[in-house]
């Protein structure tokens, strides 16, 4: 055992315990920090985040509008985005020479699409403030002694610590070792996932988009509605929209084994006379065409087909539909309902909802309330975003948090 405390042991060499620990580096020239990664691989998800092009935050600046991301943390990050939010992150990139673009839909990315800009960022830093990232060093136990804290890894050696920033994302280790310190954790569930639907109305149409869509589930605790685009795919359905009700549902979803009745809107701004009024008016003018090569506006054509053939007049001209079909035809795209049964992980991101209680930590130093000197940052705690770069945007400002005030209060 060493005899020199480390003035910061950080575990998890992550997004959120490897910013944590620049800022800390950063604050304060000279402080003595390590981290401490489990794998032999540190910033894993950095590097395969946004299927490789990292989604680094979202261009979001108004802290009031960006909580609204966040399913879990809504209420408690407004305090924290005041003080380190997307536009300051942008800038520390800036600073450290790493450009960004930001897409249409608002989500940032580093100039290049490349997830190794922001790694290789991250480990010119740590290599100039002289931080080192021990890899294959899993921690297994954490306990105050004396003042300060001994840190127990799985390969039997114990490192002395003034501070801990445990960063240790969604892990069950990382939890028990929260819990080890004296925390409650709330359980963990997936968030940002796709169901499975096995339904004709889907079935060999995978890879059709629609820009917009409202998708609705009635939950035993909760009714969800989230609208935007979404992806049939061959298991089910995806896109944000799906991914959004994902997040937001995530432990109601969990609690009924993610098995329940989707309702699609193919047509969210409008109301079903309104659908009806205008698809009998494009019926009207379409006359001897066959149903199905009618124009409607608002879904593919593949799905209008698939539409026609499940209500049985695939094979009509516009002009032999009588008014229940038309009205039948309006219904579908007013409101389909579609049983699901499982999830399907998202490739592009997914995330753990649950783990420390915020109420348990002090949201201006990400300290513990319970353990003094240990600190928090990322999913490690009860905060997690819809998919966009919100999920990064916790870890950086939580990490920031928790690097700046133990910067502050180290003497
Ligand atoms: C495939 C994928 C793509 C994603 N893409 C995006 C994206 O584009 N944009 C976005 O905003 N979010 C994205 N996310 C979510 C984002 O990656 C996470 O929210 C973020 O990485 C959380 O940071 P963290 O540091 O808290 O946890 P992590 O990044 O998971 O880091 C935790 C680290 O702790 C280590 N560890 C765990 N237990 C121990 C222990 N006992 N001892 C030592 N080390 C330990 C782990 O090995 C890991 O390296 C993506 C997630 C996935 C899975």
């Amino acid at each position: 055992m060493s005899t020199e405390p480390w003035d910061v042991v950080t575990i998890g060499g992550g997004a959120a315990g490897t910013f944590a620990s620049i800022i800390a580096g950063e604050a304060r020239p000279g402080l003595r920090v390590t981290i401490l990664e489990a794998t032999g691989q540190p910033l894993t998800k950095v590097r395969i985040s946004g299927g490789g092009r990292c989604n680094v935050t979202h261009r979001e600046f108004d802290p009031a509008v960006l909580v609204q991301a966040y399913p879990r943390g809504h209420r408690e990050l407004r305090g924290p985005f005041s003080r380190f939010q997307p536009s300051d992150m942008i800038e520390w990139l800036k600073q450290h020479r790493v450009y960004t673009h930001t897409e249409d839909d608002g989500r940032v990315f580093p100039v290049g699409d490349e997830s190794m800009t922001i790694v290789n960022c991250f480990r010119d830093t740590l290599s100039k403030l002289q931080i080192r990232t021990n890899i294959r060093t899993g921690i297994s136990r954490i306990e105050p002694s004396g003042g300060i804290w001994l840190v127990h890894d799985n390969n039997g050696q114990i490192l002395q610590a003034r501070r801990i920033i445990l960063a240790t994302g969604g892990s069950p280790q990382g939890h028990k070792l929260a819990a080890g310190a004296g925390h409650s954790i709330i359980s963990p569930v997936p968030s940002l996932f796709t169901v499975n639907i096995k339904d004709p109305l889907l079935e060999g149409l995978a890879g059709l988009s629609f820009p917009n869509i409202r998708l609705s589930w009635k939950g035993p605790e909760s009714s969800y509605s989230q609208t935007g685009p979404a992806l049939i795919t061959h298991w089910g359905l995806s896109g944000p929209a799906m991914l959004k009700l994902s997040a937001w549902a995530a432990r109601d979803l969990a609690n009924s084994s993610y098995q329940g009745t989707l309702n699609l809107a193919f047509v969210p701004d409008l109301q079903k006379e309104e659908i009806l009024h205008t698809l009998g008016d494009i019926i009207r003018s379409a006359t001897t065409r066959k149903i199905p090569n009618a124009d409607v506006p608002w879904v593919p054509k593949r799905l209008w087909e698939r539409l026609c053939t499940i209500k049985g007049c695939a094979d009509l001209r516009c002009c032999d539909l009588n008014k229940g079909q038309i009205q039948s035809l309006a219904e579908a795209l007013f409101a389909t309902e579609l049983p699901f049964d499982g999830k399907s992980n998202n490739k592009e991101e997914f995330v753990t909802a649950g783990g420390v209680p915020l109420r348990e930590v002090n949201m201006k130093t990400m300290e513990s309330r319970i353990a003094p000197g240990l600190h928090f940052a990322g999913e490690v705690l009860d905060i997690d975003g819809i998919t966009g770069g919100y999920n990064f945007q916790n870890a950086w400002t939580t990490g920031y948090l928790a690097g700046t005030a133990i910067a502050d209060s180290a003497t």
